[in-house]
């Protein structure tokens, strides 16, 4: 082992570190609370992270040449290169160190952090894109406003830009008709899909409350990124398959719509929507804005508006594309 990691230090003083990526030294996870753990810093530095503690914010930055991670003791928010990751347990203090969950390591974090396809790569080709509601469920409503109308001319812009880039679209809806759930990705299954992506706005009560989430699968074993994080569901789910594609897919449109379209970055968050479990290709749930915001209400009824929209949302995907494309293994196009 000790070899190994001095021809990876090697391989990265010359720049050339590529394929042993994936075979970075993990450090033996500790039991702590019933679940598994790694020591942060140990698990930094076999990703050659540097660990900075920081003890009036709390918080833990990681760096080193490429990649700069912010995590905070008892909290399950993250930022990686600049974008908000919301991990599935939070880090814990444990004297003289700090703990990361081992599945937030392997299946958040990691796969982000190192962005080798985890098999070979398939072209992207056809795209799903599912317009969120429609007919008798109109989503959320504020005054005469409804989300089922936003999503569906949303969809349309993203469509139009997609097929211009050479892309084959195909719609769950074309019109304001009620589609059941499971039909969603049951179209994009059908269809043979290589991406599948559910557009929606979202709403609070809090009418301050603004900005973009974007959502991938709870991993298994993990607890959704609003449900009590005692609430972990062990069950093996067709989604699961491509749980590192969809979080690296989330991420890209997540940057795009926060660096694009400017809006407020909310985070890529884990939930087990019924339009995620049963794909068996990548795909996302994009909450592109809060319809219960005033300000952002009238930006998401403006049709200028949702073009910028449409626009970060195609941009996340071809960054995603290039990312899993074979040979692709730089980060530099971060
Ligand atoms: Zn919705």
């Amino acid at each position: 082992m000790e070899m190994l990691r001095a021809v990876r230090r090697w391989l990265a003083g010359a720049g050339i570190l590529l394929v042993l990526e994936g075979v970075f030294a993990a450090p033996d996870p500790v039991t702590h609370l019933g679940r598994q753990w790694y020591d942060l810093e140990r698990w930094g530095a076999a990703r050659q992270l540097t660990t900075r503690w920081t003890p009036q914010t709390r918080v833990l930055t990681l760096t080193n040449r490429t990649t700069r991670l912010a995590l905070a003791v008892d909290s399950q928010q993250a930022v990686v290169n600049g974008i908000k990751v919301w991990l599935t347990q939070p880090i814990t203090a444990r004297p003289p160190g700090w703990l990361i969950s081992v599945l937030d390591a392997d299946r958040v974090l990691g796969p982000l952090l190192q962005p080798v396809p985890p098999r070979p790569a398939r072209p992207v080709h056809t795209i799903v894109l599912d317009a969120g509601h429609g007919g008798r469920d109109p989503g959320h409503q504020t005054g005469a406003r409804e989300e089922k109308r936003y999503t569906l001319l949303l969809a349309q812009q993203v469509r139009a830009k997609l097929r211009a880039a050479g892309y084959r679209v195909v719609m769950t809806r074309t019109r304001d008709t009620f589609l059941e759930l499971p039909e969603r990705p049951a179209v994009a299954n059908r269809e043979k899909a290589d991406l599948f992506l559910s557009l929606h706005f979202n709403a609070a009560p809090d009418p301050a409350i603004r900005g973009a989430e974007v959502f991938c699968l709870t991993p298994n074993g993990a607890a959704s990124t609003h449900a009590p994080r005692s609430e972990v569901l062990n069950q093996s789910l067709p989604g699961h398959r491509d749980g590192t594609r969809s979080l690296l897919l989330a991420w890209q449109v997540q940057k795009a719509l926060v660096e694009r379209a400017g809006l407020t970055d909310r985070g890529v968050k884990h939930a087990r929507f019924a339009v995620l479990r049963d794909l068996t290709m990548p795909g996302i749930l994009v909450e592109a804005g809060f319809l219960s915001s005033p300000e952002e209400a009238r930006l998401i009824a403006d049709p200028k508006f949702r073009d910028r929209l449409a626009a970060a949302i195609v941009e996340g995907i071809e960054r995603y594309r290039r990312w899993m494309e074979p040979g692709a293994q730089t980060r530099s196009n971060r």
